[in-house]
């Protein structure tokens, strides 16, 4: 607020002016010029509720300050940019894998208008969503055939609902995977219509169990890849290829969901091994499911792929009319598969995997750069060094810290064990509040920066420096 706009002779009184007094004032025409009256008066009319229930005298100067504090907290975007220093590469919490430049271009680009959607340009008639990916995820995996829905839980429930509803899905006991607390397999397989059948046990599962869990009521053969933790030591389980015989002897589809589903060899990245779609298919699977945005670096959806005609049938599931993703989502997918088409390029311009794979030194080199801006901004009580870390995948993909990293690591210095607890919260506290919030995490009594995912610490630095250096 400016001088120009103060706004009564006296600045403390006993009692507010009116609602309708209130919004005459400069400050607030000034503010419903910007951001529309109905904001500006649902401000007012809480702010002199919040006011009532205080006894204290009334003072312009405050009140106009606070219903322009929450104008603008309210019309700030709620979404927004943060830098992920977690060291989570594919974090869920933090919207995984970050999108190629071209796949941002191509959502814009048919974002701001019509488009082919669903429409032939050939033919002149109507077309199918799934056109502009659908031969893309066949080149890319050997799929004969393929759909795409908004995310892999929904790639799961109609793949379920579609080929196995009101029958049985033999499942290993092994794989009944929870996978972030909300999306269980048993459940899914209920909301789908279908009845589990669990066989072998937790550590093992045997062909046989297979053979003798199939019967009149299956529907289904189904896998799922323990992405998020593994069970080891005296351990069992059917291959893929061995599944697909026992499935197809009963003439029963084989359903594999694969969470991340690589398009590469993750080895020739020097990660760790994944099992590919291509892979996969290959052991004679009939249908995968996968996610858009874990491995692949994409946009979020769920790719089916698989046999012609169970994909055919899978289309026509109302279920997939609910589930569909958009033309943004679709053109984003496109873009991505089509950087797979040259795998010399790929691992480069698709960021989940240029970040998944950025060695060491290069990491360190980003983290030594962030010591100085990062001490003065922090202030004396901080010791700050550059420390080997371990960086996660994420997403479910194996959960062991496996990618060799370098973190900032500040660590307060001086009082007890609880005083530098609180000081770590407030520390953490201040970075979630710059302009572009800073996500690290705390370990080890200390706040840890892990620079994989800061390819270009300019940013970052520039807004320590406008930040000051003291709290
Ligand atoms: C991640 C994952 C899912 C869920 O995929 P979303 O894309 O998050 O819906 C399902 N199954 C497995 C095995 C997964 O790893």
């Amino acid at each position: 607020m400016t001088s120009s706009e103060s706004i009564s002779t006296e600045d403390v009184r006993l009692r507010p002016p009116s609602v309708d007094q209130l919004l005459a004032w400069p400050v607030m025409a000034r503010l419903s010029a910007i951001h529309g009256r109905p904001l500006v008066l649902e401000a007012v009319r809480n702010l002199l509720a919040q006011w009532r229930e205080q006894a204290e005298p009334f003072n312009d100067t405050d009140f106009a300050a606070d219903v322009e504090q929450s104008v603008l907290s309210t019309v700030s975007p709620s979404q927004r940019r943060v830098f992920n220093l977690t060291g989570t590469v594919l974090h869920t919490n933090l919207g995984r894998a970050p999108l190629p430049q071209e796949a941002i271009e191509a959502m814009v680009a048919v974002a701001s208008g019509a488009s082919n959607l669903e429409f032939d340009l050939e033919k002149g008639k109507r077309g199918d969503r799934d056109d502009h990916v659908e031969d893309w995820v066949c080149r890319l995996t050997g799929a004969e055939a393929a759909t795409v829905v908004n995310n892999n839980v929904a790639a799961v429930l109609l793949v379920l609902n579609t080929l196995a509803r009101r029958k049985e899905v033999v499942v290993s006991r092994g794989e009944l995977i929870e996978i972030g607390g909300a999306f269980r397999l048993p459940d899914i397989m209920a909301r789908a219509g279908c009845k589990l059948h669990e066989v072998g046990t937790t550590n093992r599962t045997h062909p046989r169990d297979f053979e003798e869990g199939i019967s009149s009521r299956t529907g289904l053969l189904m896998k799922a890849h323990t992405s998020n933790y593994r069970i080891e030591g005296f351990t069992a389980e059917v291959a893929e290829a061995d599944l697909a015989t026992i499935a197809h002897t009963h003439q029963i589809p084989l359903a594999v969901d694969l969470g991340s589903g690589s398009l590469l060899d993750m080895t020739t990245l020097g990660l760790p091994a994944e099992p590919t779609v291509r892979g996969t298919l290959e052991q004679g699977v009939d249908v995968v499911t996968f996610s858009g945005d874990k491995l692949l670096g994409g946009p979020q959806a769920g790719i089916i792929a698989g046999r012609r005609d169970l994909i055919a049938k899978i289309r026509k599931n109302p279920l997939k009319r609910a589930l569909r993703c958009d033309k943004q989502t679709l053109a984003a997918l496109e873009a991505v598969l089509r950087l797979y088409g040259n795998p010399d390029i790929v691992a480069q311009r698709v960021p989940a995997l240029r970040l998944l794979s950025r060695p060491e030194p290069a990491i360190r080199q980003t983290a030594d750069t962030l010591i100085g801006p990062l001490s003065r901004w922090a202030g004396q009580d901080w010791h700050l060094d550059v420390t080997e870390v371990r960086s996660q995948i994420g997403s479910g993909s194996l959960p062991l810290d496996l990618l060799p990293s370098a973190a900032v690591r500040l660590t307060p210095q001086g009082g007890n064990k609880r005083h530098r607890g609180r000081q770590l919260k407030a520390l953490s506290s201040r970075l979630r509040q710059l302009p572009i919030p800073v996500i690290g995490r705390i370990a080890d009594e200390a706040l840890l920066l892990d620079c994989r995912c800061l390819e270009d610490a300019g940013p970052l630095v520039a807004q320590l420096e406008a930040g000051g250096s003291e709290p």
